[in-house]
């Protein structure tokens, strides 16, 4: 099968510079391997998401240059396959009902802290005695030990799930899928084998590789970006006027500019100047992509 890449938004909101990062560098890591490049809509959480901001996140990839190879997929239309994988992991023994709250999760203060601020999971429900019903809460009972894997731009990782996320929820007493489940099960159909994304989701990895494997799934590569930063280094927020294409046109900075800076920034260009993102394929490499973050310019602000 031919490589695959991909780029997978939520369609919360507009996508900013990190976010354009990300799927610049997912896009042109896929080209310079003579492979498939794909858009997936996250839209899991049905509360957060909108089609209509989807939409718009797909016209602002493309206003970069970069479209799906083939449909855009929304998860938000695919629960016969997570339903599917929840049957599988259910005759495996691989989930157990969860009843703790929400107000329970909060107090369990004692819980391990991961980091990028992750609370994992202390297991509570694990060895409780409850009956599965419908709908319920689901957990996914994740196999002891650390997962190892070579990060493309990290290095060698080594995790261990039970520190980090504890036994994650895959399925939601309201009826939704969960995030890791929708993810594993997607980048197995499509046949992604790269995974690209920013080192906030670093600390998921390793989860889902268990889930993947549970799966009978192959591993796919994983890069995890630095991330994009104020000016100042400090964390990008709405005050920054969250960076998307529309306020950067509004300041004069059009698409090649922000394409030529976003490929300087991956280490394809010496110097960040106007570029078509089909201009930067040959410069890619990860070996050149700096691992650490990278702040925006301050007259970008
Ligand atoms: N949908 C996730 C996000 O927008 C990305 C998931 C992933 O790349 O694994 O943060």
């Amino acid at each position: 099968m031919a490589c695959t890449g991909r780029f997978a938004p939520s369609p919360t909101g507009e996508l900013h510079l990190g976010n354009l990062r990300t799927a610049l560098a997912s896009w042109l890591s896929a080209r310079a391997r003579g492979g498939r490049w794909i858009i997936r809509m996250e839209d899991v959480d049905t509360a957060r998401c909108r089609s209509s901001l989807g939409d718009a996140q797909l016209r602002d990839l493309a206003m970069l240059g970069m479209e799906s190879d083939g449909p855009v997929l929304w998860q938000s239309r695919r629960g016969g396959s997570y339903q599917a994988a929840l049957q599988r992991l259910f005759g495996q023994g691989g989930l157990y009902p969860c009843i703790c709250t929400r107000k329970d999760l909060a107090a369990m203060a004692s819980a391990p802290h991961g980091e990028d601020g992750l609370r994992a999971y202390p297991g509570t429900c694990r060895h409780r005695p409850l009956p599965f019903l419908r709908p319920d809460a689901l957990r996914f009972r994740v196999p002891e030990g650390a997962v190892a894997w070579d990060d493309l731009l990290l290095g060698p990782q080594d995790d261990d799930p039970a520190l980090l996320t504890g036994d994650p929820l895959l399925h939601r007493r309201d009826g939704c899928y969960a995030y890791h489940l929708a993810v594993v099960v997607d980048d197995g159909e499509q046949g992604v084998d790269e995974i690209v994304r920013g080192q906030d989701l670093r600390g998921v990895t390793a989860t889902q590789v268990r889930l993947q494997e549970a799966l009978g799934l192959p591993r796919p590569a994983y890069a995890h970006l630095g991330l994009v930063t104020a000016p100042d280094g400090s964390r990008l927020g709405k005050r920054d006027g969250a960076l998307g294409l529309a306020m950067l046109a509004h300041k004069g900075i059009g698409p090649e500019l922000v394409v030529g800076w976003l490929g300087w920034s991956l280490g394809c260009l010496e110097r960040p100047e106007p570029a078509a993102a089909g201009d930067l394929v040959a410069g890619f490499r990860w070996d050149r992509v700096p691992p650490g973050p990278v702040a925006v310019p301050a007259a970008w602000t």
